[in-house]
């Protein structure tokens, strides 16, 4: 509940403002290793099958021997009996799109309608290896280990089915787009310095190796195919990748083949569908937007307009994070809510115009936070979500000229929802092992933003952005952890952070700052404060006086060892002595009569994640 908005006077919130300094980064001991994947692929769009070969060269650049590697195969989980369909059936609340009167949508695929993903034959280094199939990880026994430094060659025949659309990826989704093409092909699991990550396939998140995709797709000529990769052979395929006014041969036979290839990416998605429009924007100084999305009259409109508002939304990103690193970008209708991959996204169409342009832009930002920055999500979910919620809410801000006077307020009151449900768990839970749905997604999505602006409210907005800037310049196209957000932070601000790092990601520990009395003391008054919550925080103040003045005091963390800038320049700032956390009481002094003061307001811009705002306001009487 937030009941003292009144009392903030219009203060705002400082201005996220632009002024990167980029140092060399000196983290030397890292390493991750390489794939370089080729693959030869032919759908059959009738029966929804597809056969493949696949050559995967893998450099091992960890400084271990490597006996055994592991494969994802995704399509084996849309399997009646898989653990996504188990999870499906046990959990207490199931996403909605999964289930159908109130049973698994799993459970009743038919072995016509089930994913699958089978590899027939493997090599290393052209010698047969064994493997066996765990559900939807392939366990590789290797014939000889891959040395640090050393290099391997993979070569496999495989076959899938396309199961019909239940999560993310699949046949005929609900608005009827043909093939949504995700997590389709065995792909290579992520060694990295803490092991492997040969995660199942049970709800969300992924994690994947850096590496070069060439990839050729051959399927009915019919069909438009967008994704991921850089289209090689447009002349020959046309369907609006040409180059205007080129004459497209016609080609004999059914089929097309489609060669794609895409370069420093962890993932390759495709889509496609016999009815796609294609239409494309170039961003200025930027990468070649590809629009796919049906020729469906109730959405047209709505697709044309968000063209120029990707645009601007790349340019957003550009300015605010880094320069988005590839050519192109391309936003499909597909999948069934909204899903980022590698280069592109897909995400439903038939949406009114505010909600395609917050999916849109909410799927690009992660393009940045996941397919630049490739955190770990399966145990860092909240990295990738959160991250990208924090910068969408700004980037829609602006865009739609939304000017809230706090674009995270939903995620604050749906982290003290959660609190308050008691059903919270700490955000180092692994993404597939929280009890509920809601405490993953509240965790992920709206505990993740506030890392992001409760740490603005910590270090300082424009120390926030720079953080952010140099994050994105030293650790794309690696897998950033927890602690490199920190350790950036405190290059940056100068603090000490590990405080915030600790309590905020791997505890349930909260907040909880109050004012306990304000008294008189001669001419002056005394207002003494208190710590409730475990949590340590930094405490602005704000007084309002009864002639109309105000002034800010700042009681600096004393573990912080730092202080961070005035945020109300426009204000008077008092910086009092610092605040040890153990103490749970602080007292200060306000150079004036009692009956002078009208209000104090604990954090009057709210960025501090406060449980009990209640507390956090004393009001003189009337
Ligand atoms: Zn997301």
């Amino acid at each position: 509940m937030r009941h003292n908005k009144g009392l903030f006077f219009g203060l705002v919130i400082a201005i996220f403002s632009l002024t990167a300094q980029l140092e060399a980064q000196n983290n030397t001991s890292y390493w991750q290793q390489h794939v370089n994947y080729s693959m030869d692929v032919n759908v059959d769009v009738d029966n929804y099958q597809y056969k493949g070969t696949q050559k995967l060269v893998y450099t091992n650049n960890s400084p271990d021997e490597l006996s055994r590697v592991y494969y994802h195969l995704f399509f084996n989980a849309f399997q009646p009996g898989s653990e996504m369909d188990m999870r499906l059936q046990s959990i207490a609340d199931p996403d909605g799109r999964m289930m159908a009167d109130g049973k698994s949508r799993i459970a009743s695929l038919s072995p016509e309608e089930i994913g699958y993903l089978r590899v027939t034959s493997l090599t290393q280094d052209n010698q047969a290896v064994s493997y066996v199939e765990e559900g939807t990880i392939l366990v590789v026994e290797l014939n000889k280990p891959i040395p640090a430094g050393g290099k391997t060659t993979f070569e496999m025949t495989f076959n899938g089915q396309i199961p019909l659309q239940i999560r993310r990826s699949g046949r005929n989704s609900s608005e009827g787009v043909a093939l949504s093409m995700s997590q389709w092909y065995p792909k290579l699991a992520e060694y990295d310095f803490e092991g492997w990550h040969a995660d199942p396939y049970i709800a969300r998140e992924f994690h994947g190796v850096w590496g070069d995709f060439d990839v050729k797709l051959t399927l009915d000529k019919k069909y438009v195919v967008g994704g991921t990769g850089y289209l090689q052979n447009p002349e020959e395929i046309g369907h609006g990748y040409e180059t205007p006014g080129t004459k497209i041969k016609k080609t004999k036979g059914k089929t097309l083949t489609w060669h794609f290839k895409a370069p420093m990416v962890h993932d390759f998605m495709w889509a496609a569908d016999p009815d796609y429009l294609h239409d494309t924007l170039k961003v200025e100084n930027g990468p070649m937007l590809h629009f796919f999305y049906k020729n469906d009259k109730e959405i047209v409109e709505n697709w044309k307009k968000l063209q120029p508002k990707t645009a601007e939304a790349m340019q957003f990103f550009n300015k605010n994070i880094g320069d988005y690193p590839y050519d192109q970008y391309s936003v499909i209708q597909g999948g069934d809510g909204g899903m980022e991959y590698a280069m592109s996204t897909l995400i439903t169409g038939g949406r009114n115009f505010g909600s395609l342009v917050g999916v849109m832009v909410h799927e690009m930002a992660h393009s940045w936070f996941q397919h630049v920055l490739a955190s770990n999500e399966s145990k860092h979910e909240w990295m990738d979500e959160g991250f990208t919620s924090f910068i969408s809410s700004l980037c829609m801000d602006q865009i739609m000229d939304q000017n809230k006077e706090n674009p995270f307020a939903g995620s604050y009151q749906g982290y003290y929802n959660l609190v308050a449900s008691g059903k919270e768990q700490p955000q180092t839970t692994h993404s597939d092992r929280y009890e509920l749905n809601f405490a993953y997604g509240v965790a992920a999505y709206s505990k993740g933003a506030i890392f992001l602006s409760q740490l603005g409210y910590i270090i300082g907005q424009d120390k926030l952005m720079e953080t952010l800037r140099k994050y994105y310049q030293d650790f794309k196209f690696k897998h950033p952890t927890p602690n490199d957000i920190k350790r950036t932070a405190e290059k940056v601000s100068g603090m000490e952070l590990d405080w915030y790092l600790t309590d905020w990601t791997q505890t349930t520990n909260t907040i909880d700052y109050g004012i306990k009395a304000v008294e008189a003391e001669g001419q002056k008054t005394k207002v003494s404060l208190e710590r409730i919550g475990l949590m340590p925080m930094p405490i602005d103040i704000l007084v309002l006086y009864n002639d109309g003045t105000q002034e800010t005091l700042y009681a600096p963390l004393r573990m912080m060892h730092g202080e961070k800038e005035n945020p109300y320049p426009n204000l008077k700032r008092t910086v009092l002595q610092d605040w040890p956390w153990a103490y749970s009481n602080y007292d200060f002094i306000l150079d004036k009569e009692l009956t002078n003061v009208k209000a104090i307001v604990l954090d009057p811009s709210q960025l501090m994640a406060d449980v009990n705002e209640e507390n956090n306001v004393w009001q003189a009487q009337e």
